[in-house]
């Protein structure tokens, strides 16, 4: 097993999963696959001047990104405070979905974004697609999603921090996705949903255990 962002080989617990996290720099399962994620699908569009925006931009790929795309390389965050290390944009969403064009980025990365927003993740999934060229891409991940139930939403409508806990998992967490929240990407209009291409075997070796942090790549049909 090694971590593929620092290469480090340890790997300790973190919220009650085993092995979840790298001792060395600190990442947790989804940066490791978003990473081989990107070296697959992403990285090959840096170099052409690709134009790519980047939600919540982790400190662990905010340099990996950077290298590849440049000036070309666009962050936002609704809370620009909280990633220091690139500067994003201030952008709180869903009000924010007029701030750049239609057709603007060739893609759009977000991982564990979508459940921060408040209202229904189909105008956000329709406000994303929008910015994006035709063949461009996004590459997204949630909490789970839970197969095995349907997605809830309307914590912004909660009272208190608990009652979110308690709802949604997480404090701050307005939604939980369930298998709805796959069915509606696949067929979204105008596009596909395309496997991550992450094997079990390559995950095993990222100490990512079967099956977890899958990620969303979904294109946009070329016009
Ligand atoms: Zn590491």
């Amino acid at each position: 097993m090694h971590c593929n962002i620092c290469g480090g080989t340890e790997f300790e617990a973190y919220r009650g999963r085993p092995d979840e996290r790298c001792t060395q720099c600190g990442s947790k399962a989804r940066h490791r696959i978003a990473l081989e994620v990107y070296e697959k699908l992403l990285f090959p569009l840096a170099g052409k001047g690709a134009k790519l925006l980047h939600l919540a931009p982790e400190k662990f790929l905010y340099p990996l990104l950077k290298e590849r795309f440049g000036s070309g390389y666009v962050t936002a965050d609704a809370s620009p405070e909280r990633y220091p290390h690139a500067e994003p944009v201030k952008l709180f969403l869903p009000q924010g979905f007029s701030i750049f064009a239609a057709g603007e980025f060739d893609a759009i990365i977000h991982n564990h974004v979508l459940e921060h927003i408040p209202g229904h993740y189909k105008d956000h999934l329709a406000g994303f697609v929008n910015w994006l060229k035709p063949g461009g891409l996004m590459i997204l991940s949630v909490p789970g999603p839970y197969m095995e139930r349907q997605t809830e939403e309307g914590g912004e409508h909660l009272s208190s921090d608990s009652e979110r806990l308690e709802k949604f998992l997480q404090e701050d967490h307005l939604k939980c996705f369930g298998a709805d929240f796959v069915e509606t990407l696949r067929n979204w209009p105008g596009g596909s949903l395309l496997p991550d291409g992450i094997s079990d075997d390559q995950r095993a070796e990222l100490s990512v255990r079967p099956g977890k942090a899958p990620f969303f790549v979904w294109q946009r049909d070329a016009e």
